[in-house]
């Protein structure tokens, strides 16, 4: 079954929204294993839209519209649909009810516009709105169907989840959904990845390896196709191990979560605490840890020493350690590994990582921008200090810097 997903709104048009409804319904309807072939965007207009809709119907068998589901003069897709399909719009009394028993709840006035909401497509089965008024559509005519959603997306996702979902299993027999699984790599890039992963890739067909950038981070999908469960994941599991083989050692997760949630879950497990000092990151390392549920029980705490005096008086680090003629600076392996071992002293903490370097975009201490040193320090162990020469703009580096602190502390 081919689908098309077609997004109403002007607003789309303007760039005032962000079309995250495709990317939504996209993901859900792999997961169904329902192929998209295309996204369309079109604005509030009958016209337009209904060219969009003959476009769709001549090449997709599924047409998913979201948006122009409400009760404004501008919502259109139920309109232009019925029009196209030479049907009426019927009242759906219950959506009537509803929409009805709102407004006398509220003691507001109804206007005429807000029975629009409770309008549907003339033999189109009702979706259930459980968090707005707009009633869904979905619609089967002349061997095509039409699923038409709103736009707002705390209403579309759990009618797509919901009623929705339900029946698109029901219209495409559901035999070819789509199991998947991710994989979660650190301390390499993608294309460093893709190449080591060639062999696998070229010779690929079932499961499908498709490697893709995630935040500062790499992820591979592996995904197959129209077997059953079982046999699914064992095929799955099969390309794993020849990945592992390849590139075990970047791999730090077998499911989709980021390096921070893996460092905070080995921590927990181990009943160890780390705690951190940043210079040039700024305490992103801090804020990647905490937003980590959980992160209390293996984050003591850390410091942003910024500058030098700040460096001398959290820290204790000599000032002649950071300035002078012939004293190695801040941004050197000899401070990193102090910092660290400085804040684990000082927190209590079983780890100590550090982060010091130059984040650009002029260069510090007559230092490239991108020179990174980040230390680990560990109770009763050698202080390890990676030097790093990270690319990219400001923000990417110090996004670097962090994530691979981060798979440092996790190896
Ligand atoms: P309403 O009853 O709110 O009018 P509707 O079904 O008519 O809902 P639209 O009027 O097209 O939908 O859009 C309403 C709001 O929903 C938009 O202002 C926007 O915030 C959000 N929205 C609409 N389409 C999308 C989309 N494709 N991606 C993300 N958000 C969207
Ligand atoms: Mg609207």
């Amino acid at each position: 079954m081919k689908a098309e997903i077609i997004a109403v709104g002007t607003e789309l048009l303007l760039g005032q929204i962000v079309n995250t409804n495709a990317q939504y319904l996209s993901q859900g309807l792999a997961n169904l294993g329902i192929d998209v072939y295309y996204q369309t965007v079109v604005g509030d207009n009958a016209a337009r839209l209904q060219q969009a809709i003959e476009t769709a119907r001549s090449r997709a068998d599924l047409l998913i519209f979201t948006g122009g589901l409400g009760p404004t003069q501008d919502d259109l897709t139920k309109d232009a649909l019925a029009e196209l399909l030479g049907r009426k719009l019927v009242m759906h009394e219950p959506s009537m009810a509803k929409i009805e028993k709102l407004f006398s709840s509220r003691g507001m006035h109804m206007v005429e516009s807000n029975r629009r909401q409770a309008l549907m497509v003339e033999g189109a089965e009702a979706l259930d709105n459980e968090t707005g008024l707009a009633v869904g559509n979905a619609l089967t005519a002349d061997d095509k169907h039409y699923l038409l959603l709103p736009g707002p997306p705390r209403e579309m996702k759990p009618m797509f989840d919901g009623p929705a979902s339900d029946w698109l299993r029901r219209i495409s027999g559901r035999t070819n959904a789509l199991y998947s699984r991710i994989l979660r790599f650190s301390g390499i890039g993608e294309s460093s990845l893709e190449a080591a992963l060639l062999p696998l890739i070229e010779g690929q067909s079932d499961p499908t390896i498709a490697p893709y950038a995630k935040e500062g981070e790499v992820a591979i999908r592996l995904s197959t196709k129209g077997v059953n469960e079982a046999e699914a994941y064992a095929r799955i599991d099969g390309m794993v191990k020849q990945i592992e083989a390849l590139v075990g050692q970047y791999l730090y997760a077998k499911e989709d979560i980021p390096i921070e949630q893996a460092v905070v879950n080995q921590l927990r497990n181990s009943a160890q605490t780390v705690a951190t000092a940043e210079s040039c990151t700024g305490g992103l390392l801090a804020e990647l840890l905490t937003s980590v549920v959980g992160s209390s029980g293996a984050f003591g705490g850390g410091v942003i020493t910024y500058t030098n005096a700040m460096k001398h008086t959290l820290l204790g680090i000599p000032l002649g350690q950071l300035e002078g003629e012939g004293a190695p600076g801040a941004i050197s392996e000899s401070t990193a590994a102090l910092m660290a071992e400085r804040i684990m002293e000082t927190a209590g903490a079983d780890f100590g990582v550090s982060i010091t370097g130059v984040a650009g975009p002029s260069s510090s201490e007559g230092k490239p921008v991108g020179l990174v040193y980040v230390a680990i320090a560990a109770k009763g162990l050698d202080t390890e200090v990676h030097e790093l020469q990270l690319s990219g703009n400001r923000g990417v580096i110090r996004l670097r810097a962090v994530k691979s602190a981060l798979f440092r502390l996790w190896k």
